[in-house]
């Protein structure tokens, strides 16, 4: 019996390695990572650094584990942290803001994830006043994950970079899905990478590598986070075999991202047809969020969906989530949207 296909809308994380990205990790020169010995994590390291015009960067296990370094180097405890509140630094890394650097954080509303400006420049504390945690490090996401993948308007992004200059602060960026955010400004990386002290790119979600996350920034910052990531537990031996999926994802899997995008639209434009859709964020890349009208179950229609292959994220009360990806095709797009005109 042929096995039913699946498709997995539950996050871009679920994609597998293809032949050529295998065929590349079998074939990877591989060497000890912590005494800095594997050809193929300094070849991945490298080529990042420079697509992003940035000095050096860092091949680490996760997107929890780059963003949460760079916490660690920028920040003393103490210290403040600003950044959204729906943000995946504080959201969804497990409480490892207190937790790792026994940091505080400044929680921001904004639109989509996002943080405007003149909401940074309120929330800086004075230095002066000793009773107030020192602000450290202003953090974003681009593109975000809870604002249904909105994008950041590159302007606001280089006036909050003013704003952190002048007041001596540091700006990190959450761009586990940068890319996605690329395919649409169309702003060379370069441009971003001068925006930011440090900046985590993930290679498991749209670009498809089965493992890895890079931390970019400064030799000097590098250097740090190095020594961080040892202490965390992240220094990892022959890592080439994983980081060969990396140069390939680089290599191959950018170009396609539009896809995934044009893909999210398909399913946009469906389900703004359907009666038991109240609203959806509108689509910016690869990620949908939509909510529930009262007449339906979210629980009822994730379920609904599964019998039919079709997985979905719960994403909030009344709320599902849908991310395409490189493992899901235009023709099980179609599928898709043919059977969610028939699931109520
Ligand atoms: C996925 C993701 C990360 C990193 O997640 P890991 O699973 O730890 O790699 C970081 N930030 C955002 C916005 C993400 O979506």
């Amino acid at each position: 019996m042929m096995k039913k296909r699946i498709i997995d809308f539950r996050s871009d994380t679920v994609t597998k390695p293809s032949e050529g990205m295998r065929q590349a990790m079998f074939d990877a020169q591989v060497g000890d990572d912590v005494y800095g010995e594997d050809p193929t994590v300094n070849l991945l390291q490298q080529k990042a650094a420079a697509m992003f015009g940035m000095e050096a960067a860092l091949f680490c296990s996760s997107g929890t584990q780059t963003n949460q370094i760079a916490i660690n180097v920028h920040v003393n405890p103490g210290g403040e942290v600003i950044c959204h509140q729906e943000s995946h630094v504080y959201k969804y890394e497990g409480g490892g803001i207190a937790r790792n650097s026994l940091a505080s954080v400044r929680l921001l509303n904004g639109n989509r994830g996002r943080i405007s400006p003149q909401q940074v420049l309120d929330s800086i504390n004075n230095p002066d006043d000793i009773h107030l945690p020192l602000t450290q490090l202003v953090s974003i996401e681009d593109t975000s994950n809870r604002g249904g993948g909105a994008i950041y308007d590159f302007e606001v992004i280089k006036q909050i970079r003013k704003i952190c200059l002048e007041k001596k602060l540091p700006l990190h960026l959450d761009g586990a899905r940068v890319f996605n955010a690329f395919e649409e400004t169309k702003i060379p990386f370069q441009e971003y990478g001068a925006q930011f002290d440090s900046i985590s790119i993930c290679l498991s979600k749209g670009l498809g590598a089965p493992v890895g996350s890079l931390l970019l920034g400064t030799n000097d910052f590098i250097r740090k986070a190095t020594r961080v990531r040892k202490v965390f537990g992240g220094g990892m031996r022959q890592a080439g075999f994983i980081a060969a999926a990396g140069i390939y994802a680089l290599d191959n899997n950018l170009n396609r991202l539009s896809i995934d995008h044009k893909h999210a639209k398909i399913l946009e434009e469906q389900l703004q047809a359907l009666d038991w859709v109240a609203e959806i964020m509108s689509v910016e890349s690869n990620i949908l969020i939509l909510s529930l009208s009262d007449s339906v179950a979210r629980d009822e229609i994730i379920s609904k969906l599964k019998e039919q292959g079709v997985l979905v994220s719960a994403f909030g009360p009344q709320m599902i989530r849908f991310v395409t990806h490189l493992d899901i095709t235009e023709s099980e797009v179609a599928q898709t949207c043919d059977i969610l005109k028939k699931i109520v």
